[in-house]
């Protein structure tokens, strides 16, 4: 099969679809693979490194886009893509489509396969292509938030950890998944008063277990919520309904009842965010601030650290990525149900159950 690693031109955003090492794995088995030139720079990874295992490297994204069966890349398409995506093309990414009614509309135009990397599901019900994507989100959330409340950035000027005779900061984290998880880790690891709250008890019952016991599990309810608002000065949102939209868990009049420089983090953004007042940011302008509140809504959080991240996703990719050019995706699709959760829309019609009618 003929696959193709565009450069990824969202914002800041330096992960690339595919490290050399999955390339080789790849161009070992036969298969032809483009990457855009400077593709993989920003991850470390330069055009050599690509040639070296195989590769042809191609000067612009059309060409890419032009000569492949299949396109790997990490981001969903933005709006200049859109025209390059053809007939029967394979487009296994991240699409998050429940936040991106322009995004689901040309896809179901084009007509091309779309294998949402984020629907994936392991027959446990957990999602292999989120998580690696999650944790380093999770962990990620903990280091901004903690960043954003300093006051000269407008945050309450609490240090997480506190200090010997000083009590530390408290982190009220929304989901107990990967995200929940890993941020409670990295909260818990800087000394942090650690709130967690689900409605799924397993996981409190597994955070109970794993994590350090100055970790508090909570069940979630809006009455909770309310609460524990008024005395937290990090709130980190990490929900998800699979392939949904992410439920508002915090509504706006909700910011009045918490101190001024408390900080959201609201890492389902991707999702549409659980803060009623959550708007996507970026990098280059990641906070913004309502009702003395500071916001930190990046969508593409793992995007920061691309060396981390790209490695993290050919880790869990490259399975699938095999699959689909040994076997074509139909037959890919068939022998594995894993796989098969991920298509979305294929050849202009929605298959992924959660995602119809939702723009209607
Ligand atoms: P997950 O499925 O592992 O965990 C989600 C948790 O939310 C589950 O434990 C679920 O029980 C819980 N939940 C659902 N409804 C709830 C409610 N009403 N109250 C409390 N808990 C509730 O998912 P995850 O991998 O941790 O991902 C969480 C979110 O982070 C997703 O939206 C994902 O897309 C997003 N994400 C964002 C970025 C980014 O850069 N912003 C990166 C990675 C993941």
């Amino acid at each position: 099969m003929k696959i193709g690693i565009p450069k990824e031109i969202k914002n800041n955003e330096s992960r690339v679809g595919m490290t050399p090492a999955g390339v080789f794995a790849l161009t070992n088995k036969n298969h032809t693979v483009y990457v855009q030139a400077t593709a993989g720079e920003g991850s470390g990874f330069f055009d050599k490194d690509y040639i070296d295992v195989g590769a042809t490297i191609l000067p612009t994204i059309e060409d890419v886009y032009a000569k492949s069966e299949m396109i790997v890349k990490v981001k969903e398409p933005i709006a200049s893509e859109y025209p390059l995506i053809t007939e029967n093309q394979i487009v296994f990414t991240y699409f998050h489509f429940a936040s991106s009614e322009p995004l689901t509309k040309a896809m179901i135009a084009s007509k091309a396969i779309c294998i949402a990397y984020e629907t994936v599901e392991d027959f446990d019900g957990s999602l292999p292509l989120l998580t690696p994507m999650s944790e380093v989100a999770g962990r990620m959330s903990v280091q901004q938030g903690a960043k954003y409340l300093e006051k000269p950035v407008k945050g309450r000027g609490i240090l997480l950890g506190g200090v010997p005779g000083v009590t530390p900061g408290k982190v009220l984290i929304l989901g107990a998944g990967v995200v929940g998880v890993q941020a409670a880790k990295m909260a818990a690891g800087l000394g942090a008063h650690v709130t967690i709250l689900d409605i799924n008890m397993k996981r409190l019952r597994y955070v109970n277990d794993v994590l350090p016991s100055h970790v508090i599990t909570g069940f979630s309810s809006e009455y909770v919520i309310r609460q524990h608002i008024k005395t937290h000065d990090l709130i980190i949102g990490g929900v998800l309904v699979k392939g949904g939209k992410a439920p508002k868990l915090i509504t706006k009049d909700m910011l009045k009842e918490m101190r001024p420089g408390t900080v959201v983090v609201d890492v389902a953004v991707d999702q549409g965010g659980c803060f009623e007042t959550t708007r996507a940011t970026t990098h280059e302008d990641p906070t913004y601030i309502i009702d003395d509140v500071v916001h930190y809504c990046v969508a593409n959080m793992p995007g920061a650290v691309p060396f981390t991240s790209t490695m993290a996703l050919t880790n869990v990719t490259l399975t699938y990525i095999l699959k689909i050019a040994n076997l074509g995706w139909e037959k890919a699709c068939k022998n594995d149900e894993s796989l098969a959760k991920g298509l979305n829309i294929v050849k202009g019609e929605i298959v992924y159950k959660e995602l119809e009618g939702i723009f209607n």
